[in-house]
């Protein structure tokens, strides 16, 4: 044995008993069957058995990195929250990127729109920015999300992603033909997560110190430059590299390129809000730059890798609930719907106490609550009351809401979002076809009809009403399309 060997600690059990033997099983003789009391063995298979925990129902495929946001203009006219307070303040941050449809193994270069789901570790509390690479988004109320997903998922007969379910919701949800139309633009495979833009895509509240609100869309635009894969290229890197995004994100931080994003914000006055053309809590819509100009707030770099993927990445949790002072939601009805079901997934996937693990817990102040218990509770709690009020000095409210209340009137009711003066389904999916340049246009409508081409051959009727949306889009469009699909669906 070499000095070196004799420095090396002792491996052990999981209950830190010294480990005689790692190569070979107890057995009854010499080649004979393997004893119950080799705990080595059964801690070993047992414990493996167990490695993983569900995977997200969406956005399963992803990779994070540690950054830093860094304020560069004064915003408090707008909003009091503490990490925004200053000019060259600085916050640490985690970011995970996703894709959203795949399973956990799935490859990274492909069709989707991708998460951007960013954490503040502020004095006052974690806050989540929960976006997407797009600033719209397929549907406009939660309640029709879970039935969107099973018809991006696989079919329960077939096992696989069916053109059929997608083409057919998508033809039903006309609302989503802005997002279908993104989707299938060149952004809609991006090179990398560092080559693309982020949104917090909803419509949020800000509320300065004097208690006026004002509403907000964030954009991270990549300082990178924008890159995207051709669907062909995209084919080929899928099978060669599924896991190009997540190392071309670790491999630049680790050679000190550290990827950073201008962060813009679109502001409107509240009093704006009734009156505006669009109803500005609609995911489906964006406001036009033109509108509310994007005015630059900070920059936000990535910086360092997780130690620990499954630790850091796997088990981050993020909700668009995790607001801090001076940051509230908007009445978008996605938005709504979010504010309950990431929490309540990540109850379920990682438990009740994920937000103790150490990349979900504030890192610049401490969660002072009376929750207690549950599994793999870690006592952090000591011999604290554990309720409130208490007169024994525990933490007690401050009487100040985070966000400023807003008005609501008429009957509870299961209503649709109100519609604005120039909101139809269709508008911004036309104005978005009417900017691709005719090369973007061409590559739009091939990757369209490739997909709708592959549709039953005896449901000629989802075909129709796919194309109708885009057709309503832009008539141009429509009749570009209609044309591939039934030229494609000639050769079948
Ligand atoms: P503007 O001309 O002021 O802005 C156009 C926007 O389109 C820019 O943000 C630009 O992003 C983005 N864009 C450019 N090429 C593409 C592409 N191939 N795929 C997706 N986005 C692209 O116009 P409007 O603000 O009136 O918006 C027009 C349309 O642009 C909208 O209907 C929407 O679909 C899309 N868009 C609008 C955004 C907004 O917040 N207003 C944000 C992103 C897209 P960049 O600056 O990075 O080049």
């Amino acid at each position: 044995m070499t000095t070196q060997d004799e420095l090396r600690p002792t491996l052990t059990t999981e209950s830190g008993a010294p480990v005689a033997d790692n190569q070979n099983t107890e057995t009854a003789g010499i080649g004979g069957p393997a004893l119950i009391q080799d705990q080595l063995l059964f801690e070993k298979l047992a414990r493996f058995n167990r490695e993983r925990i569900p995977e997200r129902v969406v956005h399963a495929r992803g990779a994070g990195a540690y950054g830093t946001f860094t304020v560069t203009a004064d915003v408090t006219a707008y909003t009091r929250a503490a990490f925004l307070s200053e000019v060259g303040k600085q916050t640490e941050t985690f970011l995970r990127f996703s894709t959203v449809a795949g399973n956990l193994g799935a490859a990274d270069a492909v069709r989707d729109p991708r998460g951007f789901a960013l954490k503040f570790y502020t004095e006052e509390g974690n806050y989540d920015l929960v976006g997407n690479n797009t600033p719209v988004f397929f549907i406009k109320d939660a309640v029709k999300f879970p039935d969107f997903i099973h018809t991006q998922k696989r079919d329960p007969y077939t096992g696989s992603q069916e053109a059929d379910n997608v083409w057919d919701f998508w033809g039903l949800s006309p609302e989503s033909t802005h997002q279908v139309t993104w989707l299938f633009g060149d952004r809609g495979i991006p090179a990398s997560y560092r080559h693309m833009n982020g949104y917090g895509s909803h419509t949020y509240q800000w509320q300065n110190e004097a208690g006026e609100h004002f509403w907000v869309k964030y954009h991270f635009k990549t300082d990178q430059g924008i890159r995207n894969l051709a669907q062909g290229e995209a084919n080929r890197l899928a099978g060669e590299d599924p896991d190009s995004h997540q190392r071309d994100l670790r491999e630049a931080i680790e050679r000190g390129e550290f990827p950073t994003w201008t962060v813009q914000v679109q502001i409107m006055p509240a009093a704006d809000a009734a009156a505006y053309r669009f109803n500005p809590f609609d995911l489906t819509k964006v406001w036009p730059h033109a509108d509310y100009p994007p005015i630059e707030i900070g920059t936000l770099e990535l910086n360092r890798n997780p130690d620990n993927v499954f630790a850091e990445v796997e088990q981050s949790v993020f909700s668009p609930a995790h607001f801090v002072p001076g940051i509230g939601p908007s009445p978008d009805k996605m938005l709504q719907g979010r504010l309950f079901a990431y929490a309540d997934a990540h109850r379920y996937r990682v438990g009740i106490n994920a937000d103790h693990l150490p990349v979900n817990r504030p890192h610049a102040t401490e969660a002072r609550t009376n929750g207690r218990d549950g599994h793999l509770y870690d006592g952090r709690h000591g011999r604290q009351k554990n309720y409130e009020p208490n007169s024994f000095g525990g933490p007690v409210q401050t009487g100040r809401p985070l966000w400023s209340a807003v008005p609501v009137n008429g009957l509870t009711g299961n209503h649709a979002a109100p519609v604005h003066a120039e909101d139809d389904d269709f508008v911004q999916a036309g104005t978005l076809y009417r900017l691709f340049s005719e090369e973007e246009k061409q590559r739009l409508i091939a990757n369209l009809a490739g997909f709708i081409a592959k549709v039953s051959a005896d449901r000629e009727d989802i075909v129709e009403r796919a194309v109708e949306n885009f057709r309503r889009a832009d008539a141009d469009y429509g009749r570009r399309l209609e044309e591939a699909v039934r030229e494609l669906r000639k050769q079948r």
